[in-house]
């Protein structure tokens, strides 16, 4: 289990869900890791959880703030020596109001923290990359609603769906640096946030997300995404860049009107 052997990594929404998953199998693949998150009891919980306390610590950074991406980038690097992997995980679910009901301010904050924070994040840690001469993984979590309409609320669905153009200019211009970018889009998970926006208990969220997904038989993780995200910090995938990884059981490519 050494994936990630001599890598440092900064994972953002990284005290909760899938966050906190990759934060876990990272550390178990050899890399040191800084989370950075506006939880910071959750996250402290979280960092007294391991044994081994060294290789992890805590950043407290809301994504929203540039200031604060910053430090966060340079507090890796300062702790660390380095930033080989950016997972920018961090989001919000946003509104869940019908298209009539729109709050626009409400719009504007889940643009805030799931596009312009990932802006941030890519920008800083791609500085820190480029001035360290490292070849580095950049990844970003958006999500089934980056491909479709309907699979999430306005907002939500609108910035993952940016998240993906961002991916793909960013993976133009840091290609030449030998920088990857990439984007990992899971199907339903029961996490904190999406039991949250639904208003149902991590059961119900399993159960309803395996009723309307195409892939039987498996209950999507938080672990699953995070082995997706763990493949694109690795050497594994070293000519992949610019792709947005579907860990979604194919539901984003396959047509939900029955056939016989
Ligand atoms: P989660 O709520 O468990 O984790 C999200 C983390 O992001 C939290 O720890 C939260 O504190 C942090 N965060 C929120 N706003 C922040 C900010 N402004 N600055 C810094 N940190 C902030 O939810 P999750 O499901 O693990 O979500 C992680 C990512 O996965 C999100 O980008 C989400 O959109 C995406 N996603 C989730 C699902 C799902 O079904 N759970 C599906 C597809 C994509």
């Amino acid at each position: 289990m050494s994936r990630l052997d001599g890598k440092v990594a900064l994972i953002t929404g990284g005290a909760s869900g899938i966050g906190e998953a990759a934060a876990r199998l990272f550390l178990e693949n050899g890399a040191r890791v800084v989370i950075a998150d506006v939880q910071d009891n959750l996250a402290h919980q979280l960092i007294a959880s391991f044994t081994d306390s060294g290789k992890i610590c805590y950043c407290r950074c809301d994504v929203r703030d540039e200031k604060q991406v910053e430090d966060a980038v340079s507090h890796t690097v300062a702790k660390y020596g380095s930033l080989d992997i950016l997972f920018s995980n961090a989001g919000i679910m946003g509104p869940m109001t019908t298209l009539l009901d729109m709050d626009l301010d409400a719009f504007d904050n889940t643009m805030a923290v799931n596009v312009r924070g990932v802006a941030a994040t890519i920008k800083h840690a791609a500085r820190a990359m480029v001035a360290g001469g490292i070849r580095g993984s950049i990844i970003c979590t958006a999500s089934v609603a980056a491909s479709i309409g309907g699979a999430g609320p306005h907002a939500y669905t609108t910035s993952k769906h940016a998240m993906v153009g961002l991916m793909r200019t960013a993976c133009n211009e840091l290609g030449a640096h030998g920088i990857r970018v990439n984007c990992i889009s899971p199907f339903g998970v029961a996490t904190p946030l999406s039991c949250a926006a639904y208003n149902l208990e991590a059961g119900q969220v399993e159960a309803n997300c395996s009723a309307t997904g195409n892939l039987k038989g498996v209950v999507l993780k938080a672990k699953h995404v995070a082995e997706a995200a763990l493949f694109l910090a690795s050497d594994e995938s070293v000519y992949v860049s610019g792709q947005n990884l579907g860990v979604d059981g194919g539901f984003t490519v396959v047509s939900h009107i029955a056939t016989p």
